[in-house]
């Protein structure tokens, strides 16, 4: 089975929008077995859609569009797809009445416009929109399926699991090929090339997509067995830079660490601002562990309510692997955690002197009955940048202690 996207939207010609439901639908595409041959992206213009449909219709046995189900004028797949296959459109009352229902629920009358969702192909089955008002359609004709979803995210997500997902299913055109995605922080996108060319050298390349301080490597294989060699391999050549699978995120990670020893932990954040707080506390059920936080922006903070003596601020300034221990201890002390984690740093784009360039951040972990740890960092890129990169090695620096505690 072949298949082709086709993302219909003008504003996903102009600069400001992404199109993600292209990834989404080629996700459950790759997990089905299913080639992708074709992707495209075009204007909310009929004769256009019209076009590219014919086209992709002559190449592809499995279409799908997202986009264009709106109820405005300039929504105008449904004319496109009913042009390229010669099919009538017409207005489905009991559509209408299901439209009509879900404005009232809200408390509103619906507009007039909103008719226009109702128009459907001839021959095509509604695909029910749970989370939104335009249903979708699924169409056969001349060989091609045709599947018709709205252009809003979660509408199409809902769409693809009730509907895409079993009709996949039922046609299994291959096995599926056995997947998993590995994270790594904290170590540079070329480093990783360099310490996986002996996966390479046997397995093939594999697919590494970078962002800042966090890197998933996906991994592949025929087989359930063929994937459990490459993901060996792939270990044994990163070892404890592997921090975790698939979706999971390193405050996750890190969490689960502490509570399975039982540990609690706060922060004293300067450059950072309480971002390796919020990162901690996105995660559900992180009062098992986390404790609390100090900005500690300014050395006023520092000293009043962490306890860093006014003498070591200006010995060796706030941004010294002194001062953050004594904040990394100062916060545990404080607010009575086992563990204090600290960082401060030039995030710039100012503040920075030869001896400490922007992107010298310091880092410390305070615990207790053990030495703590420090780092002192140079990190690459922009204020944002820095401080992102900043909260990764301290959440880092954290599973690290982690895994020493457990031996
Ligand atoms: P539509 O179904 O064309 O009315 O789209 C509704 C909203 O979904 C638009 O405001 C878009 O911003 C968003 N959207 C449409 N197509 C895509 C796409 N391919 N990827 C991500 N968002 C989209
Ligand atoms: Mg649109």
């Amino acid at each position: 089975m072949k298949a082709a996207i086709l993302a219909i939207g003008s504003e996903l010609l102009g600069p400001d929008r992404l199109d993600t439901n292209s990834l989404e639908l080629t996700e459950t595409l790759e997990r089905h077995g299913v080639e992708l041959v074709s992707k495209q992206v075009v204007g909310d213009d009929v004769e256009r859609i019209e076009r590219v449909l014919r086209q992709l219709a002559a190449d592809a046995d499995l279409i799908l569009v997202t986009g264009g189900l709106g109820p405005t004028a300039d929504d105008v797949t449904r004319e496109g797809v009913a042009r390229a296959t010669g099919r009538e459109l017409s207005e489905d009352p009991a559509i209408v009445e299901e439209i009509r229902r879900k404005f009232a629920a809200f408390g509103r009358e619906m507009p007039e416009v909103n008719r226009r969702q109702a128009a459907v192909l001839a021959g095509a089955e509604v695909l029910e929109n749970p989370r939104g008002t335009a249903p979708g359609l699924l169409l056969e004709h001349e060989g091609t399926t045709f599947f018709l979803f709205p252009g809003v995210p979660t509408e199409l997500q809902g769409m693809v699991a009730h509907r895409l997902e079993p009709w996949l299913a039922a046609r299994r055109p291959r096995p599926p090929r056995a997947r998993r995605i590995l994270r790594v922080a904290c170590l540079p996108e070329s480093r990783v090339e360099e310490l996986l060319e002996p996966v390479y050298a046997r397995f093939g390349a594999l697919g590494i997509l970078a962002s800042p301080g966090d890197i998933r490597i996906r991994l592949e294989g025929a087989s359930a067995a063929e994937l459990e060699a490459v993901e060996t391999a792939t270990r044994e050549c990163l070892g404890s830079a592997v921090y975790g699978t698939g979706a999971q995120s390193l405050e996750e990670v890190v969490g689960d660490g502490l509570r399975r020893r039982g540990l609690t932990i706060a922060t004293a954040e300067s450059c950072t601002g309480g971002w390796i707080a919020q990162r901690l506390t996105a995660v559900a059920g992180s009062s098992d562990y986390f404790v609390g936080s100090v900005v500690a922006y300014s050395d006023r903070v520092k000293r009043e309510h962490l306890g860093v003596p006014r003498e070591i601020l200006e010995r060796c300034g706030a941004v010294s692997p002194e001062v953050v221990a004594l904040m990394a201890s100062g916060v545990a002390q404080r607010l009575g955690s086992d563990w204090g984690l600290a960082v401060s740093g030039v995030a710039g784009p100012g503040g920075g002197t030869e001896a400490k360039p922007v992107g010298t951040v310091d880092v410390a972990l305070f615990r207790a009955r053990e030495e703590p740890s420090r780092a002192r960092l140079r990190l690459p890129g922009g204020r944002a940048t820095v401080r992102l990169l900043a909260t990764q090695w301290a959440l880092d620096m954290v599973r690290h202690a982690l895994r020493e505690e457990a031996g």
